[in-house]
């Protein structure tokens, strides 16, 4: 650390992001060694609280494991009257608790002499100088050498956005089948992509959400009126408790921001509103488990190396050209997943939408899209993503 400089690393925001981030430091940063990166994490709230619910397939460790509250080795997409069921021995659909999530973030770093997690405080204003990166607090002005930044940004206009609402519930009765998540039930008829979720953790005991792709959010009561007749009509409810709702909305940019064009080389923004959400898929915690980790590696052992990527130009490729397809054919969008999940090998399948495929993955996705228009599309998208 230099004179001039009052830190290292500032991370804006101590998110999932920012506490991944926080939590490789601390590893990296061990106690006794020369080379420390003093490292601030700035987060306006003052207190965690259970918030999200992050699922994914799990194809490698994390620290966070302890985290995970659920395993699930069957899910099933279904379309037009269809539903295929996948399953994979190796690997789960796991769920992860985030108030579980934020306190071994949380606690990694309290046990750390070089990160520093500062709550009830934001970032206002962040300047690049001579120095690296002058951060004004709401409380104070730091200096740091280079600054992650993943707070929340703006979403461009007329995008295609992954919006959603989800009501956790719990019933009187057995609804449920706690083996078995329903990762797509597609709406017959929608006037956009519109599917529903079902994350079952027990025969009573489920996450359902209420998911469209299109460029306009809907109100509230909409979403609601979704949930209530999807649980009316596919469960036969009439009656359940709800016990945590949650709402999202996820940009499905084309052209996913670039860290290799940002604007300035000393500011790397990361996280969901950066390259690090798969931006076809709206997954943003296994890519953030990878990315936050090589990055860090990254700032250890080559000096110069302020950005690493989330996924190769080859992935990022693939989205653009899906996310195309999505955004001229929304009404086929049920019939393409359903052909994806059936035709592909579910751990291949899980690989590609990981952004772990091997070669042969590539080519048995490439072989279950219908050819045309996916060359049409791929044709649009000549090595721009
Ligand atoms: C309801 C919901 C469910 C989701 N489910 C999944 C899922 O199942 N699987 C999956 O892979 N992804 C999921 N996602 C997407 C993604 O994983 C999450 O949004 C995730 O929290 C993104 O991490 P992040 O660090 O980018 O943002 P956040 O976790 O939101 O962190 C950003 C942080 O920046 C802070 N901040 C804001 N302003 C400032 C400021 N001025 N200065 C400093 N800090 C600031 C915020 O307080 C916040 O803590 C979900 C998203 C939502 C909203």
């Amino acid at each position: 650390m230099s004179d001039a400089t009052d830190f290292d690393l500032v991370i804006l925001g101590g998110g999932m992001t920012g506490l991944t981030l926080g939590y490789h430091l601390t590893q990296h940063n061990a106690p006794g060694s020369a080379d420390k990166h003093q490292s601030l994490i700035l987060e306006p709230r003052s207190d965690y609280s259970r918030d999200k619910t992050w699922c994914y397939w799990q194809h490698e460790a994390t620290p966070f494991d302890e985290a995970i509250s659920h395993r699930w080795h069957r899910w099933t997409v279904s379309c037009n009257g269809h539903t295929h069921v996948s399953e994979s021995a190796t690997t789960p659909y796991v769920r992860v608790d985030s108030a579980r999530f934020y306190e071994i973030g949380q606690a990694a770093i309290a046990a750390s002499d070089c990160v520093t997690l500062r709550l009830g405080d934001s970032a206002t204003q962040v300047l690049p100088n001579k120095h690296g990166v002058s951060v004004q607090s709401e409380r104070e002005t730091f200096q740091a050498c280079r600054v992650f930044d993943t707070r929340p940004a703006s979403i461009p206009e007329g995008i295609l956005l992954q919006h959603f609402v989800g009501w956790e519930i719990e019933t009187d009765t057995d609804v449920f089948d706690p083996t078995t998540v329903t990762l797509m039930d597609f709406v017959p008829g929608a006037e956009d992509i519109h599917f529903f979720y079902v994350l079952p953790m027990s025969p009573r005991h489920a996450l359902i959400e209420t998911t469209h792709f299109s460029a306009r959010v809907l109100d509230e009561t909409a979403y609601a009126a979704e949930i209530t007749d999807y649980l009316r009509e596919r469960f036969g409810l009439s009656d359940w408790q709800i016990k945590h709702r949650e709402t999202g909305v996820i940009p499905m940019p084309r052209h996913a921001p670039n860290l290799s064009r940002r604007p300035n080389s000393r500011i790397v923004p990361l996280g969901l509103h950066s390259d690090t959400v798969k931006p076809s898929t709206g997954y943003c915690y296994p890519h953030a488990q990878v990315q936050a980790r090589r990055q860090v590696a990254a700032l250890f052992t080559e000096p110069n190396a302020t950005a690493i990527a989330a996924r190769s130009r080859l992935n990022r490729w693939f989205d653009a050209v899906f996310i195309g397809f999505l955004e001229q054919h929304p009404e086929r969008a049920g019939e393409i997943f359903f052909r994806l999940f059936k035709s592909v090998p579910s751990d291949a399948l899980t690989r590609f939408l990981g952004d772990n495929a091997k070669p042969a993955d590539y080519f048995r996705v490439m072989l279950a899209l219908p050819k045309g228009t996916f060359i049409l599309q791929a044709m649009r998208h000549v090595w721009r993503a």
